[in-house]
């Protein structure tokens, strides 16, 4: 399997749940890619190290690539085409756009709870 996965309000809700899952996916021979909004790719970097969470790949927004991005389908684009079968993630837009051929997997904040969109 190929395992995408968010930064903030995912890994950030529960980091030593995200840590296990990650490591136990590649122990047993799966891909993990981090997608994440965040341009600051070092610092992200940086963030998962300080939280335990191993990967194969950190994909991070870049302004100079995609100047004016779309939140609600650069991610879907990213799943598109690395081929991530599998994707948790906090943002229902995002879920939302995701291609068909990726999972969705909705982190949700118990203070916000569901978010219902027709
Ligand atoms: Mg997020």
């Amino acid at each position: 399997m190929h395992v995408g996965i968010d930064i903030d309000g995912t890994i950030t809700r529960h980091p030593a749940f995200f840590a296990f899952l990650a490591g136990s996916l590649r122990a047993a021979g799966h891909r993990v890619t981090i997608v994440t909004y965040r341009h600051d790719r070092a610092s992200a970097a940086e963030d998962l190290a300080a939280m335990g969470v191993a990967y194969d790949a950190l994909v991070s927004w870049d302004p100079d690539i995609v100047p004016i991005p779309n939140f609600d389908r650069w991610k879907g684009d990213v799943c598109a085409h690395l081929g991530i079968e599998l994707f948790f993630e906090d943002r229902p837009e995002t879920i939302n756009h995701l291609p068909a051929g990726t999972v969705g997997l909705l982190v949700v904040a118990p203070e916000a709870g569901l978010v219902f969109y027709d």
